[in-house]
């Protein structure tokens, strides 16, 4: 029978192992995906930075500052955590050489060509490119992105066919050891009632392991907390039944646990919406811990039902990512959870692998929709959305009120203060404006310094009051960098201005037009469209608003 017992607790932890070993190599395919994506968005600035600098060179002035104002960032925000990674691949004599030193040559050598270009010396600009050897720069910068990214290559493909090998592994060692447990019941037991038992503790372990690599492949999947959560509900309940549960994940604005989802747990466990880390030793020590009732017991402060509990720490990188709690009850509870401690265990790992996934996905969508520089929606998402809104506000007959805001004279304010500075009052503006509008509304950069707000569920008249406070604020920003900052604004909305989402943007860019023309510094409003009059809404100030309007 000992033989059969080490049998079994051997498939078990074959099963286990192969699970965290494959585990391990998705997270590190996780790391490098990420990893090889910012690598290519520092390639695709450098190369326009570069394409930038040989047009201004050779007098081509369609192209504004603002694309290679943003590939600089783009690679000087990146400089210190992926760019650092280039250095060994760098193929030059200097031994000393880094990417850092490279690209702030490269940087220094085009703020002179600019500069050249731009009192129209092209001649001389051309010359100081060939001078300074920056193509050969580039050159080399390029070459040890291309060397970093073969080698990323054939480190993700090791992973893979790891990952592929430790599936295989487990399934061959499982089957190994299922023949060799029928062979060695067939040969010493006569005992058919032990048979039947080992039998089914195999099948029973068989089934776990299914469980857990089903769980781990539907995980790939979730696309949202919500999908996670109905997956650990349904594995918790195949692999643990019996034991109720409870996930929490960590919120990095909170900083803490936020309860996320649970099961079976019925009112013997009260459990609190959310957890402070400092409350929780599994989540301090980064080990599992079990909570028990006895007064001499080390128990975690936010531990306040009479069921004990495991709970099993997830981080990934040293981030938090959440805490995963099975209670159980009666006598020999401590003792059952501490039975199921490796398939909880399991379950945690391949839990927080999805909570990563799902934070950089989401993290991923951000940066999609959001400009780098102020934090704004870009300009592709608010394309996306207007017609949306505006379709809404058709369909159940409400309200869109849209601001175009463009900054005054920005040009010379980054004549006079330079492009940080300009930089700088971009952001503030920007969140000057956001700071104005309620939750619902959105604000997206549409261009350069061009901004645009969108106000569902807005007349006109609220529309421009609102404008009004945006245009304080952004007033309100003059002297913090010693420069004079003003922005002139455009109102306009559907229905009492214009029909469509292109007419409502048109109305808008001419009356913030208008409101250059008329001195900066101050909001116009869209007039009234033709017939709108004898329909208009009650509560409009119409005459103030045609005032506005007509001025
Ligand atoms: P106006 O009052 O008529 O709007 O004058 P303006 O100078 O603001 O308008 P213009 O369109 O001539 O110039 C816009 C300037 O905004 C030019 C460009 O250098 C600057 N700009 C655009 N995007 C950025 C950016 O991301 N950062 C910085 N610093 N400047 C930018
Ligand atoms: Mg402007
Ligand atoms: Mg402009």
């Amino acid at each position: 029978m000992i033989i059969q017992i080490g049998l079994v607790s051997l498939m078990v932890t074959t099963a286990l192992s192969g699970f965290f070993f494959t585990n391990t190599h998705q997270q590190a395919l996780i790391d490098l995906r990420e990893g090889g994506r910012q690598m290519r968005i520092a390639q695709e600035a450098l190369m326009d930075a570069e394409t930038y600098v040989l047009n201004k060179a050779l007098g081509d002035g369609d192209t504004g500052i603002s694309e290679y104002n943003r590939a600089l960032e783009a690679l000087h925000s990146r400089r210190n955590a992926q760019l650092a990674l280039l250095t060994p691949f760098i193929r030059t004599s200097d031994v000393n050489a880094t990417i850092g030193g490279l690209i702030d040559a490269l940087q220094a050598s085009w703020t002179d060509v600019l500069e050249l270009a731009r009192n129209g010396r092209l001649n001389e600009a051309q010359a100081l490119l060939r001078e300074r050897r920056s193509a050969a720069q580039v050159g080399q910068i390029r070459s040890a992105f291309d060397a970093f990214l073969t080698d990323w290559n054939s480190r993700f493909a090791v992973h893979e066919t790891r990952i592929e090998i430790g599936k295989l592994i487990v399934l061959l060692s499982q089957i190994l050891i299922g023949g060799m447990m029928v062979f060695a019941f067939r040969s010493a037991a006569r005992d058919a009632q032990a048979r039947q038992t080992a039998i089914t503790q195999v099948e029973a372990s068989r089934k776990q392991v299914g469980h857990l690599f089903g769980m781990a492949d539907m995980l790939q999947s979730a696309a949202d907390h919500h999908d996670a959560n109905a997956v650990l509900r349904a594995t918790a309940g195949e692999l643990i039944g019996g034991f109720g549960g409870a996930l929490y994940v960590f919120n990095n604005s909170r900083d803490r646990l936020v309860l996320s989802t649970s099961w079976s747990c019925g009112d013997a466990v009260p459990l609190p919406e959310t957890i402070m880390v400092s409350q929780c030793w599994a989540m301090k020590r980064g080990k599992p811990h079990i909570n028990q009732g006895g007064a001499k017991a080390l128990c975690c402060e936010h531990h306040v039902s009479s069921l004990a509990a495991l709970e099993i720490p997830m981080a990934a990188r040293g981030e938090n990512l959440g805490l995963l709690q099975i209670f159980a009850e009666g006598a020999d509870a401590e003792a059952r959870l501490a039975a199921i401690l490796p398939l909880s265990s399991a379950l945690g790992d391949a839990m927080s692998l999805a909570l990563s996934n799902i934070a950089l996905r989401e993290k991923l969508r951000s940066q999609a929709l959001r400009d780098p520089l102020t934090g704004l929606y870009n300009r592709r998402y608010m394309e996306d959305s207007l017609e949306r809104y505006v379709r809404l506000a058709e369909r159940e007959n409400r309200k869109v009120s849209v601001v175009m805001i463009d900054l005054d004279h920005f040009k010379r304010l980054n004549d006079e203060h330079g492009h940080a500075t300009g930089d700088a009052v971009l952001r503030e503006a920007a969140a000057a404006i956001v700071g104005a509008l309620r939750e619902t509304d959105v604000a997206c950069r549409y261009g350069g310094e061009e901004m645009i707000v969108f106000l569902p569920d807005c007349d006109l008249e609220d529309a421009a009051t609102k404008a009004e406070q945006i245009r304080a604020r952004i007033e309100s920003l003059s002297g913090t960098h010693g420069a004079k900052v003003s922005a002139s604004l455009g109102v306009a909305s559907v229905p009492s201005t214009s029909g469509t989402s292109a007419d409502l943007i048109r109305a808008a860019d001419t009356a913030l037009y208008r409101a250059k023309h008329n001195g900066r510094n101050q909001v116009a409003v869209a007039p009234l469209r033709q017939g709108w009059r004898s329909q208009s809404e009650a509560t409009t100030d119409e005459p103030a608003l045609l005032r506005m309007a007509a001025e």
